[in-house]
């Protein structure tokens, strides 16, 4: 399998540390939000990688953080020691506690997560029975879990000498590792204003790019809600612990792949790296693996603090299936940026719907999968997941002149790594019935509330897909238009 690999700067075979098994880490929600679609892009991307190893026979080992704590940030994600937390600043705001808050958004993310067909982080589907107390069983780790953890790893960076403390903080000394900006190959000097600015918070932080690995609870956090002993004083830790410590403490020193949005090379991974290097004195990710931003037609970077963020159940109700975003997310390789717009995501749901109406052409009776096909598909999953050769090639079978059913079970073969759910489209009776009680629900909703725009653009959206509604002293009845 060759991936792109961002410290080796370019395409790599992945040679895992264990022949057969690949163990994988990736950078998960921050629980204090709707998860938004800029998000929503790495973990469809990352699924895809997931599927793709076991179906080219890996054992998959792979875990999810769920940040609960200590992200701190002002104005983006940029990992601003001295921002708010997140969590407990929406805890303040909402009135309930910092834990309640993190429930309930896990909540959601398992809903997105499900809605769009991702697999939990140990392979298993995500069904409705799965709640925010048992989300450790499937492979995601929660922040506020690993807290003594992070104290022990925090520890063993103080004892390597890579740590200072002031009055506010624990912090990591960025001067003493040599290479700490290998990701960017940034001088020192040229890290943001922004990072500069923030010394003025701490007058005792020395480089403006130390970052907190322990923060006090005092002055500007006296009140913080969360916090716990540590031989630097009752706190909490900074962002960045809480990804080092998990992955190594799961995996071991040393582990395979750690996936990300390139959004978090800058600081957050290099962050990370330096930690692993500070606690063990080497390394412990062999293949960084980076997917780009989602951004809109100005060409601005999607992020939930920019504002104007889109989210899975707003996508639903402009009358897309989870499933369009999927197929848009799925079709572009991870490397290449995508220009969010309601137009790319048309072209999505047309592509996805004209490929389940071909699937019925074929029929229902499945047959035997096609070995020159799964081989060709094995080697583009391959080849940097390119899933546009894939689309490609499933063009081809479509056209094809090998038996009907034969090529519905190559379809549903190559559709374990696409995760579209062909099978169950394809079996479907009515291919929009579904599809337009939803619609019809949330017109409804919208008659209640008066909000009759809303529902005469739904009803247009109805018709465009072949339905006519009739509001009648009984409700809506909806009618076929015949063709
Ligand atoms: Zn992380």
């Amino acid at each position: 399998m060759k991936l792109y690999s961002t410290l080796d700067r370019g395409v790599v075979d992945i040679i895992p540390n264990k022949e057969g098994e690949v163990s994988i880490y990736s950078c998960g929600p921050t629980v204090y939000f709707r998860m938004h679609i800029g998000n929503i892009r790495a973990y469809v991307n990352w699924d895809i990688l997931h599927r793709a190893l076991v179906y080219l026979g890996y054992d998959v080992k792979r875990i999810m953080n769920m940040t609960d704590v200590g992200h701190m940030t002002s104005k983006d994600d940029f990992g601003d020691d001295f921002g708010e937390d997140k969590v407990d600043k929406q805890a303040q705001k909402e009135g309930i506690q910092p834990l309640d808050i993190a429930n309930k958004y896990i909540e959601t993310v398992l809903e997105d997560f499900r809605n769009l067909n991702i697999l939990a982080p140990n392979g298993s589907e995500i069904t409705s029975e799965i709640i925010y107390m048992d989300v450790n069983k499937y492979g995601w780790t929660r922040a506020t879990e690993y807290i003594e953890e992070m104290i022990e790893m925090i520890k063993k960076m103080e004892k390597n000498g890579y740590t200072y403390e002031t009055k506010q903080a624990l912090y990591f000394d960025v001067s003493k590792l040599k290479d700490y900006t290998i990701f960017t190959g940034q001088d020192l000097s040229e890290k943001e204003v922004g990072v500069r600015e923030e010394v003025g918070v701490d007058s005792d932080k020395r480089n403006p790019a130390d970052f907190v690995l322990w923060m006090k609870r005092v002055g500007k956090y006296k009140e913080h809600i969360m916090n716990w002993e540590s031989p630097w004083g009752n706190g909490f830790p900074g962002w960045h612990i809480e990804c080092s410590t998990m992955s190594t403490a799961i995996f071991g020193e040393y582990f395979d792949i750690h996936t990300g949005g390139v959004d978090h090379i800058p600081v957050h991974h290099t962050n990370e790296r330096a930690q692993n290097i500070g606690a063990y004195g080497h390394p412990s990710v062999k293949y960084w693996i980076h997917n780009e931003w989602l951004v809109n037609k100005e060409d601005l970077k999607i992020s939930k603090s920019r504002g104007g963020a889109d989210t899975l159940p707003e996508i639903v109700q402009l009358g897309f299936n989870p499933m369009d975003l999927r197929y848009l997310f799925m079709s572009i390789n991870y490397r290449t940026r995508i220009s969010f717009s309601k137009e790319a995501l048309e072209g999505a749901r047309n592509a996805r719907l004209a490929l389940i109406r071909r699937l019925k052409e074929l029929g229902k009776e499945e047959g035997n999968v096609i070995e020159k096909y799964k081989e060709d598909f094995k080697k583009e999953l391959e080849n940097n997941l390119n899933i546009s050769g894939v689309l490609a090639l499933v063009n081809d079978l479509l056209k094809s002149d090998y038996p009907k059913e034969d090529i519905l079970a190559t379809v549903y073969d190559i559709d374990r790594v696409l995760g579209l759910d062909l099978e169950s489209e394809n079996n479907k009776e009515d291919e929009s019935t579904d599809e337009i009680k939803d619609l019809l629900e949330i017109r409804q909703e919208a008659r209640k509330k008066k909000d009759f725009k809303e529902s005469d653009r739904l009803r247009d959206l109805i018709y465009e897909k072949g339905y006519r509604v009739l509001d009648t002293s009984t409700g809506q009845e909806v009618k076929k238009i015949d063709e």
